[in-house]
C-alpha cells in the first residue's frame, strides 16, 4: 500500500533492539521528548506513512541491506538510504556543516567552499527524493525537514508532479546578502520555490527567505499578513512587523509559513513531579550550600557563544569579589560527534577558558565553572533547570532555543530569571525574559547584573507571562496547526490569483 504521508528526516524513529537469538527488531522510540516524537504523531491522520532516513553502512553490510524496515505495532514503515562513511562524511560532516551551516547562522567567516562535494549532495536528495516517491501515493503530501535535504523538494517534483510538498527549517535562514554567498543558491532556492509550503520557526527567517527568492528570481508576492498573534512586531533584533505568506513562482504558487516549535509542557511537568527528580532537586539545592546557581545548557558549537557566556562569567567574578564562594555556573557542552573537524577549536576554547576561570578563583571549598561535555541525561536536566536561580542561554545565534522554554517550565511561572539572546528565535516569543546583545560585553554584563538584582516579584510576574505562552504555544499546538495548514494546501489551485501590490 502507498503512503499518504511520507517524512524525509535525516534521523531514524526507531531503537534497534537485538534479541538473544541476534535478531534485530525495530521499536517505535518511547521518549515523548524532542520532534521526533511530535513528527511521527502526524502518522496517527493517515493510514499509512512512510519515514525516510539515512543509515550508515560498509561495504559488506551493503550487499543484504534491509532497505524497508517495519516498524511493529505501528502504521508506518522507515525506508533507509543507505550511505558509506565517506559519503555521510562529506554530506554531513562536510558539505553541510562546513559551507551550510556557517551560512545558516551568519558565520560567513566560517564558510568553506572547496572541501564541500556538491556532486555528492545532489546524489543523497535525490536518493532520497526517489525513494520517498517510491512510497507516496500520487497525491501523498511529503515533508521534507532541514537543509541536508534542500533539493530533494525539486527532484520530487520531477518524479511527482501531483504530490504536496511542504518543507521545514529547523534552523535559522539568514539574511540576502549572507545567504547569497553560496555558490549553488540558485539550485537551492529554486529546489524551494516547487515546494507547496515552506515553514521556519519565526517571521524574520521566512521573511529572509522571500527576500532571497526575490533577488535570485521573478517571484510575485500574492499575499502579505500580519505576524501571529505571540511573535513580537518590532523593538528586538528578530522582530518583523508582518510576513509574506504566498509567492508565486512560474506555476507554483509557494504558501510561506512562519510558526516557532513548540516543547512537551506536559512531559517536563510530568519528569518534575517524579520522587527521583525532586530527590535530584533536593540533592542539588544541599550541594550548592545556599550558592546562587546558573545553568547554561547546550552543545559545543560556535554559534552557541559560549566563549562569550565564559568571558562574561569571568568578568562577574573579577569585577565582584563578594560573589566569589557564592555563585556556581554548570555549563553542558555537549561534545560533538566524532569527525566535525569544524567544532574542534570550539571546544577547545571552552575547555581552555573554564579551566582558566576555575583556576583563577577556585577555593577549595567552591568551583566557580562546573562543566560537562558529556549530554546530562533530560532528567537531571529538568532537576538543574529547577534548582537554578538563573538560566543564561546567549547564543550568537540560534534557530529557536528549546533550553530557554524548558527552563521557563520548569519553574511553572513561579520563579527563577531568564537571560536570553536576542539573536534567537525563541527571544520573539519571550520578551519577559532579559534580552541581551551577545557581541556586546556590555550588553551582556547589565543582563547578569539584572538577572542577580531582580526582585522575586518582577522575576514571578516575567516568569508567568512566558510559561502562559509556552504552555500554550507547545508541540501540539505547533503540529494541530500545521496540520490543518496542510490540509487546505491544493495544488490544483496554483497560480489563478493576481499578485498582491506591494
Ligand atoms: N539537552 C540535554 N542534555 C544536555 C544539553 C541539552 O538533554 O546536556 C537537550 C535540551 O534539553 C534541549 C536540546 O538538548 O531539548 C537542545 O535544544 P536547543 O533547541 O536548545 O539547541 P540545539 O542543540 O537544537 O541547537
Amino acid at each position: 500500500m502507498k503512503s499518504s504521508l511520507v517524512i524525509l528526516y535525516h534521523r531514524e524513529p526507531y531503537d534497534e533492539v537485538v534479541d538473544e537469538n541476534g535478531v534485530v527488531h525495530y521499536r517505535d522510540k518511547k521518549s515523548p521528548n524532542g520532534i521526533v516524537p511530535t513528527l511521527k504523531s502526524f502518522f496517527d491522520n493517515v493510514s499509512q506513512g512512510t519515514w525516510i532516513a539515512w543509515k550508515q553502512v560498509n561495504a559488506k553490510q551493503r550487499s543484504k541491506f534491509q532497505e524497508r524496515v517495519n516498524i511493529e505495532g505501528s502504521n508506518y514503515n522507515v525506508r533507509r538510504i543507505p550511505l558509506s562513511a565517506d559519503q555521510v562524511k562529506h554530506f554531513y560532516h562536510i558539505t553541510s556543516k562546513e559551507a551550510f551551516w556557517p551560512i545558516l547562522h551568519s558565520f560567513p567567516y566560517h564558510f568553506t567552499y572547496e572541501s564541500s562535494d556538491w556532486e555528492n549532495f545532489k546524489t543523497i536528495n535525490k536518493a532520497f527524493a526517489e525513494a520517498a516517491c517510491a512510497e507516496a501515493a500520487d497525491d501523498a503530501l511529503i515533508w521534507v525537514h532541514d537543509y541536508n535535504l534542500w533539493l530533494a523538494p525539486k527532484y520530487i517534483r520531477e518524479l511527482k508532479p501531483d504530490a504536496r510538498i511542504a518543507f521545514f527549517h529547523h534552523t535559522p535562514f539568514p539574511s540576502v546578502d549572507i545567504f547569497n554567498i553560496l555558490p549553488w543558491r540558485e539550485a537551492i532556492v529554486e529546489s524551494l520555490l516547487c515546494c507547496d509550503i515552506v515553514g521556519f520557526h519565526i517571521p524574520r527567517y521566512s521573511e529572509n527567505f522571500v527576500n532571497v527568492a526575490r533577488s535570485l528570481f521573478e517571484v510575485d508576492v500574492v499575499k502579505k499578513e500580519a505576524v501571529p498573534e505571540h511573535i513580537t512586531e518590532c523593538g528586538t533584533a528578530l522582530a518583523e512587523p508582518e510576513v509574506v505568506t504566498q509567492l508565486r513562482y512560474k506555476d507554483q504558487l509557494v504558501n510561506v509559513d512562519a510558526f516557532p516549535v513548540g516543547t512537551n509542557p506536559q512531559h517536563i511537568l510530568n519528569t518534575l513531579q517524579k520522587p527521583e527528580t525532586q530527590q535530584r532537586v533536593k540533592e542539588i539545592k544541599e550541594e550548592l550550600h545556599g550558592r546562587t546557581l546558573a545553568i547554561a545548557a547546550g552543545r559545543v558549537d560556535y554559534v552557541k557563544g559560549n566563549r562569550e557566556l565564559l568571558e562574561c562569567y569571568g568578568r562577574l567574578l573579577e569585577r565582584r569579589s563578594d560573589l566569589h564562594g557564592k555563585i556556581s555556573l554548570v555549563m553542558t557542552c555537549v561534545q560533538p560527534a566524532a569527525g566535525m573537524r569544524v567544532y574542534r577549536t570550539a571546544q577547545q576554547q571552552i575547555e581552555h577558558l573554564a579551566g582558566k576561570i576555575n583556576g583563577r578563583f577556585a577555593r577549595l571549598d567552591w568551583m566557580p565553572i562546573l562543566l560537562f561535555t558529556q549530554p546530562v541525561p533530560f532528567t537531571d536536566l529538568i532537576a538543574y533547570y529547577k534548582a537554578a536561580d538563573i538560566c543564561w542561554t546567549t547564543p550568537l545565534r540560534d534557530g529557536l532555543n528549546l533550553v530557554a522554554k524548558e527552563y521557563v517550565i520548569a519553574h511553572e511561572g513561579k520563579d527563577g530569571a531568564l537571560i536570553l539572546s536576542e539573536f534567537v528565535g525563541a527571544a520573539v516569543e519571550m520578551p519577559e525574559a532579559i534580552l541581551t546583545n551577545p557581541y556586546s560585553i556590555d550588553r551582556m554584563d547589565e543582563a547578569v547584573d539584572r538577572a542577580l538584582t531582580m526582585s522575586d516579584e518582577e522575576k514571578a510576574e516575567r516568569m508567568t507571562k512566558m510559561y502562559d505562552t509556552v504552555t500554550k504555544y507547545d508541540v501540539k499546538y505547533w503540529a494541530d496547526r500545521l496540520f490543518e495548514i496542510f490540509q487546505r494546501i491544493e495544488p490544483e489551485t496554483v497560480a489563478d490569483k493576481e499578485p498582491a501590490a506591494v
